[in-house]
């Protein structure tokens, strides 16, 4: 095996997640199922990810708005190598506007990498991540039939 190159290497370390006072909001909503989106008390723009401060008015007030965790493809990218062995393979990483207009960067699964389009519909959905925190992930859309 070359440097880089995981193999079938069983997964050793996946990093922690770095929850600080200005996410800990967004994980404990992620645990919830819901995806929290930061509002600014002052204007009213909302941001993500999370942030102490308004980048339109400088406000430090804010409340949250829950995402109807609709979304569409607006880039994305697809991780072949080099390879760690904390993640599976090809990696899927999308970049989705979501419905109430701020972007989110998650793992994109549910799909074959070739099959992505740029302005695919998707939902964002819960998983649990290796250190018992739940992140959000993308997944191609489901239309009930
Ligand atoms: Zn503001």
């Amino acid at each position: 095996m070359s440097a880089g190159d995981a193999g079938t290497t069983p997964r050793t370390f996946v990093p922690p997640l770095i929850v600080t006072q200005d996410n800990a909001f967004w994980f404990e909503g992620a645990k919830e199922g819901r995806l929290l989106i930061q509002r600014c008390t002052g204007c009213g723009a909302l941001r993500q990810p999370p942030g102490p401060c308004c980048p339109v008015c400088r406000s430090f007030g804010w409340d949250t708005v829950e995402s109807s965790r609709r979304a569409t493809l607006h880039s994305y990218t697809v991780v072949h190598r080099p390879r760690d062995a904390a993640f599976g393979y090809p990696l899927a990483i999308g970049l989705a506007d979501l419905d109430e207009g701020v972007r989110l960067v998650a793992d994109i699964d549910g799909v074959d990498p070739a099959d992505l389009r740029i302005g695919m519909p998707l939902d964002v959905v819960f998983t649990e991540h290796a250190h018992g925190e739940t992140l959000p992930r993308l997944r191609p859309r489901q239309e009930p039939v």
